[in-house]
């Protein structure tokens, strides 16, 4: 038997057990053993009834009695009495009613579970059952819980897997073996045994550590190759042409910060090479990033290159259009504007002036990478909030120039470190660390839907002061199931009451481009003095003029994302105001006290990943395809120690070839994340 045999061929496997398990993707061995535990219970502790502690425990004992009890709609309680030689004690299951079939009288069950003080008294709460006669082995070890496959019990599972043991202590190693020595783990066959056997608790923690440097290793490896590919590339040379760069610099209506002029600096020092940029620019929300990719377009256009912008949203698109015509018009720059609602005799101009180079900059949205679309020569390529795009869209982007050109892909997400390096592994960073000054931080404030007549008074109060606001709810139009509330009912409730006598606008994703851009337009020249939106508004959008962001049913929302949304304001020297509106008054969540206390992006980036995992904010569109099965991008040790693993294989010059599966692996992670 070796990992390819088919799962037909396993002693204990027969058709109707193997379509169950294809059902659930098993057709090898190889598949059969990479079924890996979702979680063990840990069975090595049990106790009498007798001695049993508050928390986590586990007891040996018969079901003596057990009644289901309907208690309401949705709510099955099952309540048993079990019992041991030493004491009975009461358990209780939620919306489990087999439990009654199942815990058959007269037969022993190890339960686990949480034993605690519930309703006035102490019981053992939802427990994980098995029969002792089913149960492989002894009592006295953890037993491995797997992901129910349909119409296959547990045990069988087990079975098969217990078939499959010999073959596992023979598995072949893939890591090289120095590199197993030095970072101390334990062989792939010991790993998957312990994994799928353990006998104590850390059997299951060093083959995890063993899997999930593995996981780690080969995706950072990866990203160590892309990197050497990348300077393998022959690129655009756009010479540093400092007297212009001045110029430019001096025509500002502001000074750079320190961290914008060394970003811009990084930025022209990688133009100058013969090896395309491949840079992450990474700034907190309002932190100035817009104007450094201006500054090294006009280097760009100065080397007779052509530069393009794609950005996440409309708004945003002629937005940076507008922006980038201010800065760069002076210099004779020429800035075009490419998204879906530019029509048929627009659309064709500008196409036709891309192609023959007669537009310097051009600043669209998806609607850049299509097929129609080519340039005059292509040298600079830039991607606002580059996490909205996948890796495709970037490459398509790239592809439209006939050497690779200079990517500067941007952010507002600060991205923790531990994640910079494994999702972003082969990109250099830039990051602005201080933010533009006078800039006065954000006022924010949680608030009780109870006391919003207060929260509007001081709203006008701002309207009063010629400032303006952001009010943003999460949904278009209400729903009557619960008590989210809606941009439509708020922008009718809020012009038909409480604002009467403002000027109100009405914002979402539903309106059409062009509506949505005159909408938008109106507000930032000041014909507005509220902007109920949803959070379109969330990307880039600048209007520095608004002091004032709402946002309703604040705790459903993404921290990251509240915080993007705070950062529409604070953008000019008045005072700003970010007000977290509950949709009830009970205690708040950690996250919304989080964002209370803090106006560090970055900060709060981290607490975000601590809290909701990197999937979640991330987008999966980018990263859920790296389908870590056992490694978390949380856990930062082990990242940094896979790192520096991965940098010394690179550099010690060992030949990937050797090592067929990691090299399997390693090409796969490379197609997976590279941008070139
Ligand atoms: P983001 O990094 O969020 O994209 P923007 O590029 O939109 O930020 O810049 C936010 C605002 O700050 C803009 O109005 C811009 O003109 C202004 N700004 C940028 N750099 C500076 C600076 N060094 N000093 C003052 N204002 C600046
Ligand atoms: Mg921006």
């Amino acid at each position: 038997m070796i990992l390819s045999t088919d799962i037909t061929k396993v002693k204990g496997v027969g058709p109707k057990t193997a379509l169950q398990l294809q059902s659930a993707n098993i057709n090898t061995v190889e598949d059969m053993l990479n079924f890996l535990p979702r979680r063990y219970d840990d069975f090595s502790d049990v106790v009498a009834i007798e001695d049993i502690k508050a928390g986590k425990a586990t007891i040996k004992a018969k079901c003596e009695s057990i009644t289901t009890k309907q208690v309401r709609r949705g709510l099955k309680i099952t309540t048993a009495t079990l019992v041991d030689d030493s004491g009975r004690l009461q358990a209780v299951w939620f919306n489990q009613p087999y439990r009654a079939t199942q815990l058959k009288p007269d037969e022993d069950f190890l339960f686990s579970g949480d034993f605690e003080f519930k309703y006035n008294k102490y019981q053992l709460t939802n427990p994980s059952s098995e029969k002792v006669s089913d149960a492989p082995i002894q009592t006295d070890r953890m037993l491995p819980v797997y992901r129910h496959i349909k119409g296959l019990k547990s045990q069988t599972t087990r079975k098969i897997l217990n078939e499959l043991k010999p073959l596992m202590t023979m598995l072949p190693e893939t890591l090289p073996g120095e590199l197993i020595k030095r970072e101390g783990l334990i062989s792939r066959g010991d790993a998957m045994l312990g994994l799928h056997f353990p006998k104590t608790a850390s059997d299951i923690e060093s083959g995890r550590e063993r899997f999930a440097f593995e996981e780690l290793f080969q995706l950072l490896l990866a990203s160590q190759y892309n990197r050497q590919a990348n300077s393998q590339l022959e690129g655009w040379v756009i010479p540093f042409q400092q007297e212009s760069v001045k110029k430019f610099v001096a025509s500002l209506p502001f000074n750079l910060t320190n961290s914008q002029r060394l970003a811009a600096w990084e930025v022209l020092q990688d133009f100058e090479r013969q090896t395309p940029m491949n840079r992450l620019l990474q700034g907190d929300v309002g932190a100035g990033k817009t104007v450094v990719a201006g500054l090294a377009m006009e280097q760009a256009s100065r080397a007779g290159m052509q530069s393009a912008l794609m950005a996440p949203t409309e708004i945003l698109a002629s937005q940076h259009a507008e922006t980038l015509r201010k800065l760069l018009g002076p210099f004779g720059i020429t800035v075009g504007l490419l998204t879906g609602s530019v029509k048929t005799q627009a659309r064709k101009e500008i196409l036709s002036q891309l192609a023959t180079g007669g537009v310097d900059v051009v600043v669209g949205t998806h609607a850049l990478i299509q097929d129609t679309i080519e340039f005059h020569k292509l040298g600079f390529v830039v991607i606002d909030e580059q996490h909205r795009f996948g890796v495709k869209q970037r490459q398509q982007l790239l592809d439209k120039s006939t050497k690779m050109p200079h990517l500067l892909a941007m952010t507002a997400t600060p991205i923790p470190r531990s994640l910079a390096l494994t999702v972003y592994g082969e990109l250099d960073v830039s990051v602005l660390r201080d933010m533009p000054k006078g800039r006065k931080p954000i006022e924010t404030h949680l608030w009780s839907p109870n006391s919003r007549t207060q929260l509007y008074d001081r709203i006008d109060q701002q309207i009063e002061l010629g400032r303006q606001v952001y009010v943003v709810c999460s949904l278009i139009d209400d729903n009557p199931d619960n008590d989210t509330r809606s941009v439509e009912a708020e922008y009718k409730r809020l012009s038909g009451s409480v604002f009467k006598h403002r000027r109100i606008g009405l914002l979402h994703g539903r309106l059409k481009p062009d509506e949505k851009t005159e909408i938008m337009t109106r507000f930032l020249s000041g014909e507005l003095d509220i902007l109920v939106s949803t959070t379109v508004v969330e990307v880039g959008v600048d209007v520095p003029n608004a002091t004032v962001m709402m946002i309703e049913n604040a705790d459903q929302f993404g921290l990251s994302q509240l915080h993007q949304l705070r950062g529409r304001v604070g953008r000019s020297e008045h005072q700003s105001y970010c007000y977290l509106v509950m949709t009830d008054s009970k205690r708040p969540s950690q996250r919304l006290r989080e964002i209370e206390k803090s106006g560090d992006g970055f900060y709060l980036a981290e607490v975000d990943l601590r809290l909701r995992g990197p999937g979640e904010i991330y987008g999966k569109a980018q990263h859920g395809a790296l389908n870590l099965q056992i490694a978390t991008l949380a856990d930062t040790k082990l990242i940094a120690r896979a790192q520096s693993a991965a940098r010394r294989f690179v550099e010690s010059g060992l030949d990937l070839i050797q090592y067929k599966q990691l090299a399997d692996q390693v090409h796969y992670y490379q197609r997976l994340t590279t941008l070139n």
